[in-house]
C-alpha cells in the first residue's frame, strides 16, 4: 500500500498507471508538447509562483478558512465535521484557483487569446474573471442546451467581457463544447491558449490543473492539524471532472490512515443515463484525449448523463482518480439528487451556509460517514462552492 502511494504517478509523465496519456490527433501533439514545456518551466520559477500567489491572495481571497460545523456535528452525532470554505472564493467556487494559474501561464507564453469550454457556465465565468484581470481575451464554448438552462452565467460571462460561442453539435452540452474547443485550438494554435476546466483531457492538463488546485489541500492539512491537533479520519469531496477532490486529496495521499472519499453524482439511479457516476457505474475507455472511466453503452458510445447538479454532469473523470480507485487509495461512492437536496437544506438551516449542489453531495456522504465514526475523530469536507447559483433549481424541488 505504502509502495503504491509512493509510485503513484507511475513511470511515464502524464500516465497514472494505465490511465491518462495523450489520445489526440497528430496536430495536437506539438501544442501539447509546447504547453508541457512551458508549464514545467514556469511551475518551477519562483517569480511565477510568487505572482500567482499574489493573485490568489488579493484577487481570489486565499487562504480560505477551515470551519468547524459544530451544529451539524451535534445534529449528526459522531465525528467532528470540518468544512474547507472554497465557497468563499471570488466567483463562489474553487474554479478560480485553476483559471488564474492557467491564465497567468498563457500570458507568460505570450498567448493573448484564451478559449475555454463550459457546462453549467461556472468555469466559463471563472475564466472570464481571470482573463479580465490579466488583460486577456476570453472566448467560451458552451452547448446551446446548457446556454438555455444557465442563462445567468451566459450574461455574467458577457458582462465580464467574454465572447460566448453556442455549440449545436451532439447533445449540445459540455462534452460537445470540449470537442469544439479542441477543434478551435488545433486551428488557431499559434495565438491561442486552451484553458481546460478540470483534471481531464490529454496530458499535461490533469497534472497541471491538479497542481493549481492542490493549494486547497496544502492549506487544509495545516489548518486541521492546528485546529484539531491531528489528521482527520477521512477527507470527502465531490467528483465531477475531479479537480476540487484531487486538489484536497493530494496533500493527504501519503497519510495512509486518512481515508479519501470521492462522491459522484448518483442522479435518479445507477441505471444507464440516470446518473453521472463514471467511476461507480462506467467502464474503462477513451474520452477527450485520456484513458479513464467513461459512461458508455455496449458499442462504446458515450452515454447521456443526469444530475441535479450541473457541475457534476460529465460522462468522464480525471485519470488520476481512475488510478487511485484501482490502487485502493481512494474510495468512490454516489449520492442521489434527493440526498443532495436534503444535505443542502440541512447545512443551510443548521449552519447558515448554502452549499453548491455539487458540494451538497460531499456534505451528504460526510453526514453518513460521521455517524459511523467516533466523536474523537474528525472529517474534512471540501465545500467546493456556494449555492447561490442553484437557488432556482432548489426552490422548484422544495416547493413540490
Ligand atoms: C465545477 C464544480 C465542481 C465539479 O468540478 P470538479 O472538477 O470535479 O471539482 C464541483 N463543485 C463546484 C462548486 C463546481 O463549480
Amino acid at each position: 500500500m505504502k509502495k503504491h502511494a509512493e509510485s503513484r504517478t507511475g513511470s511515464k509523465p502524464g500516465k497514472f498507471g494505465k490511465y491518462g496519456g495523450q489520445y489526440v490527433p497528430e496536430t495536437l501533439m506539438e501544442p501539447l508538447r509546447a504547453l508541457e514545456e512551458a508549464y514545467n518551466k514556469f511551475s518551477h520559477d519562483p517569480s511565477f509562483k510568487k505572482e500567482l500567489a499574489g493573485w490568489l491572495d488579493t484577487f481570489a481571497g486565499r487562504p480560505t478558512p477551515l470551519y468547524l460545523a459544530a451544529n451539524l456535528t451535534r445534529h449528526v452525532g459522531g465525528a467532528r465535521i470540518y468544512l474547507k470554505r472554497e465557497d468563499l472564493l471570488h466567483g463562489g467556487a474553487h474554479k478560480i484557483n485553476n483559471t488564474l494559474g492557467q491564465a497567468l501561464l498563457a500570458k507568460k507564453m505570450g498567448k493573448r487569446r484564451i478559449i475555454a469550454e463550459t457546462g453549467a457556465g461556472q468555469h466559463g465565468v471563472a475564466t472570464a474573471m481571470a482573463c479580465a484581470a490579466l488583460g486577456l481575451g476570453a472566448e467560451v464554448y458552451m452547448g446551446s442546451e446548457d446556454m438555455d438552462r444557465q442563462k445567468l452565467n451566459v450574461y455574467r460571462m458577457k458582462m465580464l467581457g467574454a465572447k460566448v460561442h453556442p455549440v449545436e453539435s451532439g447533445s449540445r452540452t459540455l462534452k460537445d463544447a470540449i470537442n469544439e474547443a479542441l477543434r478551435d485550438w488545433v486551428t488557431n494554435v499559434q495565438e491561442t491558449y486552451y484553458l481546460l476546466g478540470s483534471v481531464v483531457g490529454p496530458h499535461p492538463y490533469p497534472t497541471m490543473v491538479r497542481d493549481f488546485q492542490s493549494v486547497i489541500g496544502k492549506e487544509a492539512r495545516k489548518q486541521i492539524l492546528q485546529a484539531d491537533g491531528k489528521l482527520p479520519k477521512a477527507v470527502v469531496a465531490c467528483v465531477g471532472g475531479g479537480s476540487n477532490s484531487i486538489g484536497i486529496f493530494h496533500s493527504f495521499l501519503h497519510d495512509l490512515d486518512v481515508n479519501l472519499y470521492g462522491v459522484e453524482a448518483g442522479g435518479e439511479s445507477l441505471s444507464p443515463g440516470q446518473n453521472a457516476a463514471p467511476l461507480v457505474a462506467g467502464r474503462e475507455g477513451v474520452l477527450h484525449g485520456m484513458m479513464t472511466y467513461v459512461l458508455q453503452d455496449e458499442a462504446g458510445q458515450v452515454q447521456t448523463t443526469r444530475s441535479i447538479s450541473a457541475g457534476l454532469d460529465y460522462p468522464g473523470v480525471g485519470p488520476e482518480h481512475a488510478f487511485l480507485m484501482n490502487e485502493g487509495r481512494a474510495k468512490y461512492v454516489t449520492v442521489s439528487d434527493e440526498e443532495a437536496l436534503d444535505a443542502f437544506k440541512t447545512l443551510s438551516q443548521l449552519e447558515g451556509i448554502m452549499p453548491a449542489l455539487e458540494s451538497a453531495h460531499a456534505i451528504s456522504y460526510a453526514m453518513k460517514l460521521a455517524k459511523s465514526l467516533a466523536t474523537k475523530d474528525s472529517i474534512l469536507v471540501n465545500l467546493s462552492g456556494r449555492g447561490d447559483k442553484d437557488v432556482e433549481i432548489i426552490a422548484k424541488h422544495i416547493a413540490q
